[in-house]
């Protein structure tokens, strides 16, 4: 039988591993998500909106590119939106590489990038991370005539290891100009070390700059889909041209502009639960686990080959953490009694 003629670039595109469900009554830790509910002012903002869905949404979200623009002191033209940051990080490769052109980022790292770079018929070129964190005088010199986007995951998934300011404006100066970099923040408002650089800020003067958002981890709209770059207004034009039509939802674009109204009571779930994260990784450090600097929701324990029995006796504890094998083991800071059960596990590992 024949079937039709698909491009050969699809042919092995790892399928993206979401994070298990958990089953009933466990803990979901495997996904990084927000474990606070959306705040009663945004289910209100969308239980407003929802008489009017038959309707399409706001083509170009004016409202929250407007928004956003005051927010973080740029013009609305600097704004690309996005079905979540991964929409927009597709968007971004989509508008910069194609066939023979390199997308470069350190590994491990999202997941999304080596996928979003093949769809795109483009070549992924990964720089092994030093010591969990990325290795970036190693990122500049695999840079060649052909790299077009370079992804810095600050603080990356999922080491939770973040970059200096010093060093990323070394980086960020010495990377061709031509080069869109991509620093990708979806992790950004649990950074609580003041050397962690502020993208908005390290963009100012370099149109080259990238910075990536969302508001699925700290605003806990994960399931919503909306994301935002700021950049250069020609590469933010490009990325509106590469969107989905429509892609984001007025229930997103409601919900993502009440959240921005109620940012103070978002902010203090988000100190709570970098509290809970550094309480996790200090359980396992005195436990005698290693476990780099997290900066972002989640920590990492570079397990090696026992990352599976590791997440074997979390679920059979009733708590989902993400297993990397053969690498590590991810595990998102959430609900205390999630870290407590964690933490049993590990003195028993
Ligand atoms: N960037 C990074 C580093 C992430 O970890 C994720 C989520 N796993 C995303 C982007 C995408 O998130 P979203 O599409 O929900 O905004």
């Amino acid at each position: 039988m024949t079937l039709p003629r698909l491009r050969a670039a699809l042919d092995d595109v790892p399928e993206y591993r979401a994070g298990r469900p958990a089953a009933d009554g466990a803990y979901k830790v495997s996904s990084n998500e927000n474990p606070y509910p959306p705040l009663p002012s945004v289910v209100e903002a969308m239980a407003a909106a929802i008489g009017s869905l038959n309707r399409y949404p706001d083509f170009a979200g004016a409202e929250l590119t407007a928004a956003l623009a005051e927010r973080f002191s740029v013009r609305s033209d600097e704004i690309g939106l996005g079905t979540g940051s991964v929409g927009v990080a597709q968007q971004l490769v989509q508008s910069t590489a194609g066939p023979g052109d390199e997308v470069l980022f350190a590994w491990r790292s999202f997941e999304a990038y080596p996928i979003i770079t093949q769809i795109a018929g483009a070549t992924s070129v990964r720089v092994p991370l030093l010591a969990e964190r990325h290795d970036l005088p190693a990122m500049l010199a695999a840079i060649t005539d052909r790299t077009r986007l370079i992804f810095v995951c600050n603080p990356n998934n999922p080491t939770g290891t973040a970059v200096h300011g010093n060093e990323l404006e070394h980086f960020l100066d010495a990377v061709p100009a031509d080069v869109l970099v991509v620093v990708d923040e979806a992790y950004t408002e649990f950074v609580t070390d003041p050397d962690v650089p502020d993208g908005m800020e390290l963009r100012r003067g370099r149109p080259s700059v990238a910075v990536l958002r969302t508001f699925s981890k700290a605003y806990g709209l994960a399931s919503l889909r909306v994301g935002f770059v700021v950049a250069d207004a020609s590469v933010a034009a490009a990325v509106r041209k590469t969107a989905v039509p429509f892609g984001v939802s007025t229930l997103a674009q409601v919900a993502a502009l009440a959240s921005l109204a109620a940012e103070p009571e978002l902010l203090e779930r988000v100190a709570v639960l970098a509290a809970e994260r550094d309480r996790l990784r200090a359980g396992l450090l005195a436990l005698g686990f290693d476990v780099p600097d997290s900066q972002a929701n989640f920590v990492w324990l570079p397990l090696g080959e026992r990352s599976d029995a590791f997440a074997a006796g979390c679920a059979a504890a009733g708590v989902v953490v993400r297993s990397f094998s053969p690498t590590g083991v991810r595990i998102t800071a959430a609900e205390p009694a999630a870290t407590d059960l964690v933490l049993k596990v590990a003195a028993d590992f």
